[in-house]
Formats: structure tokens, sequence, C-alpha cells
């Protein structure tokens, strides 16, 4: 089937996966021996690797600490900022439409004693300034906004909640998992704290990612041990998916301004036409601040489980939460208001670097076919 689901993960580029594999072989060392060559060499990779993290998000090679992937980043963030805060911080600022990662990991520190406000978004997505402002307290620790929602591709007012949170005194945490390597982020123009990214989202390997930590952002470690990355993460470095990061970084970065037109007018192309010849379909989320190579679609009147059975030439996603035997809709879209039947039978269409504009128009002929036989 033709892959629409790169927001669920992408596949390794082929040049960041010739860049991986002599570190996985000839170039085995550990980063954190400093006896001999094999140890120089590789913790010389992974700082070039670092600094290409850096570079992508406007950082400096200093405020980038590699971790597992964005579900430890966030981690990291909330709870290593929060163990590091004195009793007097105990407020933290969220979102519903966040990802679990953040979520989960804040009903985590509830239970430890802190007090969580959790945002509702408008119908279209977005959160506004003056919510967080009136949720603002003398006690708030910390901000989290996620960059770009996952779901629905929803951008957040990123910049405006930076410069609240830096006026106030708040850290300010997001998840820009899903929008590095996507759109421009800057963490010196968004007024960022920390920042959580994931290598397979931009065409790096699985199992890598990193957390941007501003200088003075206090945070606990969350692994303790041989006191890895500044003693923040400790734990031997993934240096082969440390290299493809980086190496994922730099290529995102050099076809970013190309590839956000192309996926923008390929993404157009198959809303517009599904629109067009399919009747009752609405777009989930503001279709502005939106990012250029996702769509997120209700389709009235139709199962949403015959649905995703029936598109068996597309690989894409409902964004459901499959537990056992219940197939729950979307938490993000039944947070925007939209009915359970209609999160059902919703539909996220992500494209990606090798997503072809023949891909899209067998796309749209499939899902006019699709409905018009499940609505007949
Ligand atoms: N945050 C967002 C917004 C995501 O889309 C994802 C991936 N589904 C994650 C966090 C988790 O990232 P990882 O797979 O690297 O743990």
């Amino acid at each position: 089937p033709i892959y629409l689901d790169y927001n669920a993960t992408t596949p390794v580029d082929q040049h960041v996966l010739k860049e991986m594999l002599p570190w996985f072989t000839e170039r085995f060392g550990n980063a954190a021996s400093r006896t001999h060559l094999y140890g120089w060499e590789a913790a010389d990779a992974v700082a070039d690797a670092r600094q290409q993290v850096a570079k992508l998000i406007g950082a400096t090679e200093k405020e980038i600490i590699f971790t597992s992937g964005a579900t430890e980043s966030n981690n990291l963030a909330l709870k290593g900022a929060y163990e590091a805060a004195g009793a007097e911080r105990r407020h933290i600022i969220t979102v519903v439409t966040e990802h679990k990662a953040v979520l989960d990991a804040c009903q985590h520190l509830e239970a430890l004693g802190a007090e969580i406000t959790y945002l509702t978004a408008a119908p279209d997505g977005l959160i506004n300034l003056r919510q967080i402002e009136q949720a603002l307290r003398p006690d708030t620790l910390l901000v989290s906004v996620m960059y770009a929602n996952n779901e629905i591709g929803v951008i957040q007012p990123i910049a405006d909640i930076g410069a609240l949170c830096r006026a106030n005194g708040v850290f300010f945490h997001t998840d820009a998992t899903q929008a590095a390597g996507k759109i421009t982020v800057g963490v010196e123009y968004d007024c960022v704290d920390l920042l959580s990214l994931s290598a397979h989202k931009l065409y790096g390997p699985k199992g890598v990612g990193a957390l941007f930590v501003r200088k003075g952002t206090n945070l606990t470690a969350q692994l303790d041990g041989g006191r890895h990355e500044r003693g923040l993460r400790s734990g031997t470095l993934n240096v082969p998916g440390i290299v493809g990061f980086g190496k994922a970084c730099r290529l995102a970065a050099a076809t970013m301004p190309t590839e956000r037109e192309r996926l923008k007018t390929l993404r157009d192309q198959l809303e517009k036409e599904i629109l067009e010849t399919v009747a009752d379909v609405r777009i989930n989320g503001n279709q502005e601040k939106r990012l250029p190579q996702t769509t997120n679609l209700s389709f009235e009147g139709v199962d949403g489980e015959a649905l995703l059975m029936a598109f068996n030439r597309i690989a894409v996603s409902n964004g459901s939460a499959c537990t056992s035997a219940l197939v729950e809709p979307s938490y993000v879209l039944k947070a925007l208001g939209v009915p359970d039947d209609l999160a059902h039978a919703s539909v996220r269409f992500s494209l990606g670097r090798f997503t072809t504009e023949e891909e899209i128009a067998e796309t749209i002929q499939h899902v006019q076919e699709v409905v018009a036989r499940l609505r007949a």
C-alpha cells in the first residue's frame, strides 16, 4: 500500500543509513572511552551529530542531550524540571491535546503532588495566549505546549507562548517532534527552554532523540549512572543512532524549503479533490496554522472501522488508541468537540519525502471508490 503515515514514523533515508553503518562494525567504539582511537573517533562523530541537531533548532551543542526518543525527552523535561524545583513551584500548565508522553508524565507528577492545569484547545485545535495568561500562578513552574500536533498538524503560537513564559519567569517546554525538519523551529526566536525531538520522524532511526536544555534550566536526571550527557542522561551513547540522527537533521535542514512547498502542494491537492468529489467530508483542525504535509479528514455517515479496513491500497491512520478489544476514538478529536461517530470515521493522511504525485492521484481515486462503496 501507499505509505501516507509519515507522522507515525518515517523510513530511514538511504543517505542516513549509509552514514550509520560503519559505526556498527569497524568503528564500534564507546564514545566515553578516553584512552584509545576507538573511543576518540566515536566521540568526534557524536560531537559532529550534536552540532547538526543543534543547528536544526538554532541551539548550541552544549544544550543538546541525546535520549532514546521524544517519549524519554518529554519525561526528562517534565519530571526532571519538577524534581529539581523547590516546593514553592508545583504547578504545571499543559493542553489536553498533547501527546500521551506529556499527559501521562503530568499524571505521574500529579500523584507526587504536582498541580496540573489542562487547557482545552478551541474547536480548531489552537490554544490562545489569554488561556495561558489566566492559568499562570505564582507557583507555576513550567508550561508545556507541543509545537505541532501529530494527529491534526495544528501549529500552536509557540513564539508568543515562549515570550509570555519568559516575561513571567516560567520554564517553557515544547514537544517539537512533529515540527522539527518540517517547519522552521528556533529556540531563540521561540523563547523555548526545553524542546523534545525524535530522529524517526525525520528519516533517522527509531530509538534516538534529544532534549534541548537551555543553559540555566535546572533538571534532575531521570537515569542515573555513568554521568553521560552532562549527568542528565546516563548510559552508553547509541553512536550509530546518534550519527544517523545528525545526518537526518542535516538533510532535513537542506531540503526543508523545497520539501515544504512540494508537500503542501500535494497535501492541498489531495484535500481539495477529496472535498470536491466526496460529499460530507470535513477537515479537522485549523487549516492555515498547520503542518504542510498533514490532513485529518472526517467522513460523515461512514462506519469508522469499516472505512479503515476498506483502505487497503493506502497506509493511513485514525490516530485512535486500540486497547485490547476496545477501539477508542481519538482523544485529540474528541477534545476538539468532534462527536464519537465522526471521530471514528476520521483519517489522518501524512505525506513525506517519498510521496509522489502519482501516489496522491491514486489515493484520491481510492478514497472516492471506498467511500462511495461504503455509503451505497
Ligand atoms: N511526541 C509526539 C508529538 C509524537 O508524535 C511522538 C511519536 N508518536 C512522540 C512524542 C514519541 O516519540 P518517540 O517515538 O521518539 O518516543
